[in-house]
């Protein structure tokens, strides 16, 4: 059975890259896809463990070559999530996580109606920004600009296919596995098996 492509789209500091952790510890058969950047790698960061970490030249040749399921533009940074890997964990019968933002998620929605579009909300604005600043990775201005972009993400949510909302992580973990595990009883996947029987 093919895999399935599960897309957590949110805010930044909203705890997308903690829950989606915190999956893979409990989840087997499940494959993070590792984006490109030409953001700099943060303290503890991996090239090809937590992204490919491009040069802009490098970026824009995998965007000739077509390598890219999607890429955009965030907060003067370039992303982009490389396609071959995605299909062929697809193909070994694994689902795939992106974590990617809305524009990305939106460029996934049009050439695979089939991805499933979950947006991880925090339970308040304030917890927003305490947990953006709290990371402590970006600058006040960028912690700003990724605000901004927040209001905007925002206005997106009500077109995905399910909201998860991290209030205590315990929960938004249970919810992800509850939405994993009711997309494999869906008919499209089902109803050969039920064939014959009735
Ligand atoms: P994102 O990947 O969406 O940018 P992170 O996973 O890096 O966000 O989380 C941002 C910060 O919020 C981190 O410091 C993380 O430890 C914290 N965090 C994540 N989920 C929760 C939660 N449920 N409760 C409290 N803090 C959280
Ligand atoms: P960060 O710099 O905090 O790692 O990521 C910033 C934003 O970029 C987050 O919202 C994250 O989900 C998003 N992102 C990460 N990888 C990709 C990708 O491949 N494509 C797109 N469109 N967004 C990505």
């Amino acid at each position: 059975m093919k895999g399935k492509t599960f897309i957590i789209a949110g805010p930044s500091g909203v705890g997308k890259g903690t829950i989606t952790k915190e999956l893979f510890a409990r989840q087997k058969n499940l494959y993070f896809s590792v984006s490109a950047t030409t953001r700099a790698p943060r303290p503890g960061e991996v090239d090809g463990v937590h992204y490919h970490f491009l040069s802009r030249e490098e970026f824009q040749q995998w965007v000739q070559q077509d390598a890219f399921l999607e890429h955009a533009e965030y907060v003067g940074n370039c992303y982009g999530t490389p396609k071959k890997f995605v299909d062929e964990a697809m193909a070994r019968g694994e689902d795939v996580i992106l974590d990617i933002e809305i524009q990305g998620a939106e460029q996934v929605h049009r050439k695979r109606p089939e991805a499933i579009r979950i947006f991880i909300a925090p339970p308040s604005w304030e917890e927003l920004e305490h947990r953006l600043i709290g990371r402590g990775t970006e600058s006040l201005e960028k912690v700003r600009s990724r605000l901004a972009r927040a209001k905007e993400e925002f206005s997106a949510a009500a077109d995905y296919d399910y909201i998860v909302i991290n209030n205590s992580l315990e929960q938004a973990v249970a919810e992800l596995q509850a939405i994993l595990l009711a997309e494999h009883c869906r008919p499209d996947e089902r109803v050969n098996l039920i064939n014959g029987i009735g």
